[in-house]
């Protein structure tokens, strides 16, 4: 007898005989009576019954991260490429073991529609794109994983939440962090009253953009600047960390004059954020300062901190509150066993298909990132205060636990 995924499954027996034979996979024991044996993992799913990924967009993060990340993953494997650069995607089949059956480039997207292998499309590609090519996927027939932001306006994300609910195929958005342990840890610390009520969230992430001509710097195709593509994590942090969501904004807008970077987008928003229960957050987001990832969250009796929060690797927690002897404040640095964002991810996004739950981070959830975006954006415009509709419950745009 083995075990698989919880379950006992028992190799065949026949006849009493047989059932008496020594099971081949279970090797005879090493250690005393006397001493406890751990239970090994179970062995890892075959290939074939792995939910198969098509990953469109063969660019930094597809190949840096998400296709790594396959060897790390317990329930998928990568199925298909999409690339408007044949030589390379073959280059990258060839390395992961897919058969240049199944290349595709944007013209011949559509004949994913008849690759029985292929069950998620993960949208990789700037973000102009996500729209057309999660709405194309749904009409496939095929669930989408989409990066994040989840697209350039409200209206876009509508239509891909409506397109893929009316294939009846699921839609996540790659929220990464609220599936690792770090960033897990923070949030069930922040909910269990362990800090005291909830006062205040300060979060920075920004880093120095180089090429003036990369897609992030064009309006078209990235929506937005460093708040669409940085500031999300900050907005999104916030929201997890405290299960509310904001019904008061402010913004800043900064962007260097005369730099060719910012010709199109922003360079800098700082930003405050009001939620029902008074967290108040500040919150900053640049392309023009040097690398900073992190947030603290306040409450009455202790602060959380990642330091950094946002990167694929290298989170640190820390919490501060007052010791039991009275003086000074304990500093306490929790170290948890790190793993792969992306193969956290995209196996609670398989797990959701197999069983047909909601996922946790799903349409809704980007969709209401981008409508904070928006009100900051008209904030920041206007030089005043936006409100935003105040939700009815805690999480209430998100799924099923991760
Ligand atoms: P990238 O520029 O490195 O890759 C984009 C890919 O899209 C390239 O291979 C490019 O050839 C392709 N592409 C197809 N059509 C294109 C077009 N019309 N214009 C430009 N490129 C086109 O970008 P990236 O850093 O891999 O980012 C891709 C997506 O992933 C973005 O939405 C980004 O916000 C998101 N992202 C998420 C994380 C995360 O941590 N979850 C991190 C980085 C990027």
């Amino acid at each position: 007898m083995f075990r698989q995924g919880g379950a006992a499954i028992v190799l065949g027996t026949i006849g009493a005989k047989a059932a008496a034979a020594p099971n081949p996979t279970k090797l005879p024991k090493l250690l005393a009576p006397t001493e406890n044996e751990p239970d090994p993992p179970p062995p890892p799913e075959p290939s074939g019954k792995r939910v198969g990924y098509a990953i469109v967009g063969l660019g930094h993060l597809a190949l840096g991260e998400i296709l790594p990340a396959f060897g790390e993953s317990k329930h998928c494997r990568p199925a298909a490429l999409v690339s408007g650069d044949r030589a390379k995607a073959a280059a990258v089949a060839a390395h992961y073991g897919i058969d240049a059956r199944h290349i595709y480039d944007y013209k011949t997207f559509d004949r994913l529609h008849d690759d029985p292998d292929v069950d998620v499309v993960y949208v990789v590609l700037p973000n102009g794109l996500h729209a057309e090519y999660t709405i194309r996927a749904a009409q496939l027939g095929k669930h989408v994983l989409c990066e994040k932001p989840m697209a350039n306006t409200v209206a876009e994300c509508n239509q891909m939440i409506a397109a893929c609910s009316k294939a009846q195929r699921k839609l996540m958005i790659a929220y990464r962090l609220q599936y690792e342990p770090y960033n897990r840890e923070a949030i069930r610390l922040a909910r269990s009253g362990d800090l005291g009520k909830l006062k205040a969230f300060g979060a920075r992430n920004g880093q120095t953009q180089g090429d003036p001509k990369q897609w992030r710097l064009k309006k078209a195709l990235a929506g937005g600047g460093a708040l669409v593509d940085l500031g999300i994590y900050c907005i999104n942090a916030a929201r997890y960390l405290s299960g509310e969501e904001p019904i008061e904004v402010a913004a800043f807008i900064h962007s260097t004059a005369n730099d060719p970077r910012f010709s199109e987008v922003e360079e800098q928003v700082d930003f405050l954020m009001q939620f029902p229960s008074g967290m108040q957050a500040a919150c900053s987001t640049s392309y023009g300062y040097h690398d900073s990832k992190r947030f603290r969250l306040s409450g009455e009796a202790a602060w959380l901190e990642l330091d950094p929060a946002f990167p694929y690797r290298g989170q640190q927690l820390r919490i501060g509150r007052k010791p039991a002897s009275g003086e000074g404040e304990a500093i306490e640095t929790r170290v948890l066993g790190p793993k792969n964002h992306f193969a956290l991810e995209m196996d609670h996004f398989a797990r959701c298909v197999r069983e047909n739950r909601r996922p946790h981070t799903p349409g809704e959830e980007g969709m209401q990132d981008m409508k904070i975006i928006s009100a900051l954006y008209e904030a920041a415009g206007s030089r005043r205060a936006v409100r935003l509709p105040a939700a009815d419950r805690l999480d209430a745009f998100r799924g099923d636990s991760v």
